[in-house]
């Protein structure tokens, strides 16, 4: 049984977050007959509506394998397809940051451009950049997320129980079981909520925190092969080291069209 385990930001989209409607089409196809998953720090808003509706519109007409599991925010919230809808359930093994200081930190987020307080995230906290002004300003994007950082440094302490991510601008928690939110605390959820193990599994991402997914298989002594989509240019991703810990396959395409590539090889569709 190969399990497919995905991000979603410039996996099924490409680098500007806009939804890649044939890499969903071809992962559906997939799902006929392989378990698949996707493990994002995103909120289950953004990625009901923007991936997991499409999904499973064609799952209606071809039923998915299994049941496949969904992580928003890092596995703070699950999604689990039930043979009809998408079964949405909050993880109580943590507790969401309170509305006060929510609300604090959003007042606060107010005050800086380029960047926005995001609303989706029930249990973490997000600063998300504001991708149209990516493209015109994107030095007022840069500076805006280092200040934002910046902010967050006063919540991440350890009597609050929270921390900064280092590679986007979030607030995560700890579970009560004493686990962070990250893609590898989501990765042993879908696991965790699988029917049997998987004997192989095709991770795909583009970034760093990605092999945190395969991270979670190294537990578990499942092999796997890491598609790496993302940015060719980022030596600290793709180095010896890292090629011979998550068995690295590099892309030709990038982004939505490297995982296109990926899924096309998997189902054996000639280039
Ligand atoms: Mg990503």
């Amino acid at each position: 049984m190969n399990l497919y385990m995905l991000d979603v930001d410039g996996v099924l989209t490409d680098e500007h977050a806009r939804p890649n409607d044939e890499a969903i089409a071809l992962l559906a196809r997939l799902a006929e007959h392989h378990p698949i998953s996707m493990v994002t720090g995103r909120g289950a808003g953004w990625l009901a509506q923007n991936i997991l509706g499409s999904l499973s519109e064609h799952f209606l007409t071809s039923p998915p394998f299994g049941n496949p599991v969904c992580c928003a925010e890092y596995g703070g919230v699950l999604f689990r397809w039930n043979g009809e809808v998408w079964k949405h359930e909050v993880n109580t093994d943590f507790a969401p940051i309170p509305g006060d200081i929510r609300t604090e930190i959003k007042k606060r987020v107010k005050n800086i451009r380029g960047v926005f307080f995001d609303t989706d995230k029930q249990i973490m906290v997000s600063i998300e950049a504001e991708h149209t002004l990516k493209k015109t300003e994107p030095d007022i994007v840069t500076n805006g997320l280092t200040e934002a950082q910046e902010m967050l440094k006063a919540y991440a302490t350890s009597t609050l129980g929270y921390r900064r991510t280092t590679y986007v601008c979030d607030l995560i928690v700890r579970s009560k079981q004493g686990a962070w939110m990250d893609k590898e605390y989501g990765a042993h959820q879908v696991l965790n909520r699988l029917t049997g193990t998987p004997t192989y599994a095709q991770v795909i991402g583009d970034s760093l925190s990605d092999f945190q997914m395969a991270d979670a298989f190294l537990q578990h002594q499942i092999p796997f092969t890491f598609h790496y989509v993302g940015d060719k240019n980022s030596p600290e991703l793709l180095t010896h080291k890292n090629n011979g810990k998550y068995h690295l396959n590099i892309t030709n395409k990038r982004y939505a069209e490297g995982t296109i590539e990926v899924l096309r090889s998997c189902l054996q569709i000639p280039a």
